[in-house]
């Protein structure tokens, strides 16, 4: 499942400006936390209404020329395992270099689909220069030039093609909800999972994806039941451990697309640092539900150290998503770890929560009359009714005389009231301004 786009190439052929211009940059992950600056690596954009996941694979030595072929190498085949479509990117005003040459040949021993996009294309003068690249026996070459835009429409109608159109479960599985596990290496995914699993006896199948070489295991025990997804991340141990934790954070892609609630694990000791917000943002971005483990808890000191400042401190870090569930696990000493999956299975039922309109329009229309929008240049914002959408994940529409005027600061006091009255605890809600 998923449809996940990932951009490979050399450095300076223009992969972080295509980057931008397939997700919506504003939404792009720029934002200062505490001092933890997010990398530019993952985005979420649309084309005609389809929604899918970008992973620019060579966010990570972004600027530097001489990359060695080893790292592009990683790269590549990171987008050959974790996307549904990889875009090459070459410089159609340099023409093929060795790299190119090398990026070329893993590709081609590769099963993926595979667009070759000759970028920087500006205008009709450089149109004839992307012909060479027919050469790497990769198929259609497509002109771009991510710079103003033009051709970008091509590519995604191409793109959009290769997307998992139908979902490979079975019936009775596809109801059952869906619970990762994700978190850099060494948080303890493989310990928890091993710990919530160990009784033989409550697996019930081992399914197999078909799209890829995942297993999928059925839980039944305690009165859950459910499917764990067996994250990349734990698959790939060996491979993992000698990653740098930027390549981890890539391949929980589609771990994360693949679920409906995440298990997300940050270590104790270390709090919460920079790759682990960058997953963080992985899993609201793709609207999935998430119950937040501060595990190795075992590890601290508990009177220099209370659960109470330490959740204070956290929310603070995650905010402004942090109405979610933190819990204080050790997988090492099996302390909480019920709790974690009772809370998991508590998050999804918020996540499936449905709201009728008119319960929707007598509990916010009365707090709006009281508290309507700013009005800006003189203009009344009046919103008429509410109403939620449905999609998985909840988000509701409230139409309106002038979406346009109405700032982010009234949409926020939106989404806390609904906080308040409804219990969406671990599920981002995405709130509309539609034009009536
Ligand atoms: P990356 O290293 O592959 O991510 O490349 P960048 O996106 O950082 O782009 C490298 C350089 O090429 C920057 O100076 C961009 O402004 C420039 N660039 C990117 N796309 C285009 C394009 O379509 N046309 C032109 N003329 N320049 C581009
Ligand atoms: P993964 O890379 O996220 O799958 O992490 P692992 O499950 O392999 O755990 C990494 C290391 O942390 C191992 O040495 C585990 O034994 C240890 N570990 C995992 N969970 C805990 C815990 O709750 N407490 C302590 N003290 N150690 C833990």
């Amino acid at each position: 499942m998923g449809n996940i786009i990932a951009i490979v190439g050399r450095p300076n052929v223009g992969k972080s400006t295509l980057f931008n211009r397939l997700t919506e940059s504003s939404h792009a992950i720029v934002k200062e936390v505490s001092g933890v600056t997010r990398d530019r690596i993952y985005g979420r954009g649309e084309w005609n209404g389809i929604p899918f996941s970008v992973i620019d694979t060579g966010g990570y030595v972004k600027g530097s020329e001489d990359i060695f072929e080893g790292e592009i190498r990683k790269q590549v085949e990171i987008a050959i395992e974790e996307a549904n479509v990889i875009l090459f990117v070459v410089d159609a005003t340099t023409g093929i270099v060795d790299l190119d040459e090398t990026v070329a040949g893993i590709l081609r021993k590769s099963k993926k689909k595979v667009l070759v996009i000759a970028n920087k294309v500006d205008n009709n003068d450089r149109v004839g220069m992307s012909a060479e690249f027919w050469s790497f026996g990769l198929g259609e070459v497509f002109d771009l030039s991510a710079a103003n835009g033009s051709g970008t429409g091509e590519i995604l109608d191409e793109v959009v093609q290769y997307f998992d159109k139908e979902d490979p479960r079975g019936e009775e599985e596809a109801n059952l909800p869906r619970i990762a596990v994700v978190g850099k290496p060494n948080v303890g995914k493989s310990s928890m999972i091993n710990a919530l699993t160990g009784e033989e006896r409550n697996i019930v199948t081992n399914i197999s994806g078909t799209t890829r070489d995942s297993i999928d295991t059925r839980y039944k025990a305690f009165g859950f039941d459910f499917m764990l997804i067996d994250t990349a991340g734990i698959r790939k141990k060996a491979k993992v451990t000698e990653d740098i934790e930027y390549y981890s954070v890539l391949r929980s892609v589609r771990t994360i697309e693949d679920s409906d609630v995440c298990i997300f694990m940050i270590d104790a000791t270390e709090g919460i640092q920079k790759q682990d917000l960058t997953i963080y943002y992985m899993i609201e971005k793709n609207h999935k539900g998430v119950v937040v483990l501060v595990n190795k808890w075992d590890l601290v000191e508990k009177d220099t150290m209370t659960a109470v400042e330490y959740e204070k401190k956290l929310r603070n870090d995650l905010a402004p998503y942090n109405d979610v569930p933190i819990i204080f696990t050790s997988a090492l000493t099996k302390q909480r770890i019920h709790k974690a999956l009772e809370k998991a299975m508590d998050v999804f039922e918020n996540r499936t929560r449905k709201i009728s309109t008119s319960e929707l329009n007598d509990v916010l229309l009365p707090i709006i009359d009281s508290n309507p929008p700013p009005s800006l240049k003189g203009k009344y914002v009046k919103i008429k009714y509410v109403q939620q959408l449905p999609t998985h994940a909840p988000a509701f529409a409230f139409f309106c005389n002038l979406p346009q005027y109405i700032p982010d600061s009234y949409k926020r006091f939106l989404e806390n009231r609904l906080r308040e009255m409804y219990n969406f605890e671990g599920v981002p809600v995405r709130i509309y301004f539609r034009k009536k």
